[in-house]
């Protein structure tokens, strides 16, 4: 039986958590349909032992593997990705997060859901702390991942009540780092891209509008800290970086990494599109002992320098050999 299993493990986030796992010698199956997720993202781990990986749409698989840890994170989660699939968002975080829960309660494991900053909504309270309940609105835009992550914590918190299952939520602010999808639509990867190529930097609405950007190394060991705490252990927790920017210095940020002319073009603001946001951490602080390290302007020439690959390694060639090789052992 695999230690862990990953939800959304050729993902971002997702195939960033899986190298640092199996680099602790867990044993990990990692899971994704692939909607948005990369097998290259797993290229790293696809040979080493202690690493399998099953291609399953958790909206419709009937079984999932036994493991003694679940990460949940399975789910588009840039905009423009969940806006174009809302009914897929909408089932994974429902349907997909009920078959993990139903899994953890069959394998009496701990559970750790992926939840967002985006549970607040446009916030009306600043920073946002975890006591916060949120401002969203159910039928716009943003909706299917907004409430589709509420419902997520929602049915987390009921198999806790109902169960007794040991279920952690992780709210999830902005996150950035090596593995961006260069095509995603988020802020830093458009700027890069956009960037690299010498086109002008897209700012929606007038750029003041601000967000807390966490790398993902940061990230990946505040998840790890969570899933390892005590049962005891308050949730859910925020994990973000508190340093707050307005958009307009991210692209100043990204020009003078990139060594580029800032050149911008203002574009509308999308619908919803919160207008500030800051997590408050103290108490991933305080029950994790845990706090970003990286800051803004060390974790963009990283950045870069991934985009940068992706983009000359394009058109894409699909890792025809890695899906072959451990097809098998699903
Ligand atoms: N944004 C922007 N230009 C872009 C992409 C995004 O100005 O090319 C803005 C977007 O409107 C939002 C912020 O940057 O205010 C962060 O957007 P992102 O899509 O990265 O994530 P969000 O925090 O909105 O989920």
């Amino acid at each position: 039986m695999a230690k862990t299993a990953v939800t959304g493990a050729a993902g971002f986030l997702g195939s960033n958590l899986v190298d640092f796992l199996v680099s602790r010698r867990e044993t990990v199956v990692g899971l994704d349909n692939l909607s948005t997720g990369r097998l290259e993202n797993l290229r790293s781990v696809w040979h080493r032992r202690g690493f399998t990986f099953q291609r399953t749409d958790l909206a419709r698989a009937s079984t999932l593997p036994r493991a003694e840890k679940y990460y949940h994170l399975a789910s588009p989660a840039s905009p423009p990705a969940y806006q174009r699939d809302p009914i897929s968002t909408l089932l994974v975080n429902s349907t997909g997060t009920h078959r993990v829960l139903e899994a953890a309660r069959r394998a009496d494991a701990r559970v750790l859901i992926a939840s967002t900053s985006e549970v607040y909504g446009d916030a009306t309270v600043h920073p946002q702390s975890e006591r916060y309940w949120g401002n969203v609105n159910p039928i716009g835009i943003r909706s299917c991942y907004d409430e589709g992550k509420r419902f997520s914590e929602a049915l987390g918190f009921a198999y806790r009540r109902s169960y007794g299952l040991d279920v952690r939520i992780a709210r999830i602010f902005n996150t950035y780092g090596p593995r961006m999808d260069p095509a995603d639509g988020r802020v830093i990867s458009n700027f890069v891209v956009q960037g690299l190529r010498g086109e002008p930097l897209t700012i929606y609405g007038d750029g003041t509008q601000t967000r807390s950007f966490c790398y993902v190394s940061d990230l990946v060991g505040g998840l790890r800290r969570l899933m390892a705490a005590p049962k005891e252990v308050p949730t859910p927790m925020n994990l973000g970086n508190p340093a707050e920017v307005a958009i307009r210095r991210v692209a100043e940020l990204v020009a003078q990494t990139l060594r580029i002319p800032l050149r911008l073009d203002y574009r509308p603001l999308p619908e919803d599109d919160p207008k500030q946001r800051c997590p408050d951490i103290e108490r991933a602080r305080q029950h994790l002992g845990w706090a970003p390290t990286v800051r803004l302007e060390a974790g963009l020439p990283r950045t870069v320098a991934s985009l940068r690959a992706g983009l000359s390694a394009e058109p894409r060639t699909r890792p025809r050999r890695l899906t072959r090789l451990k097809r098998s052992e699903s």
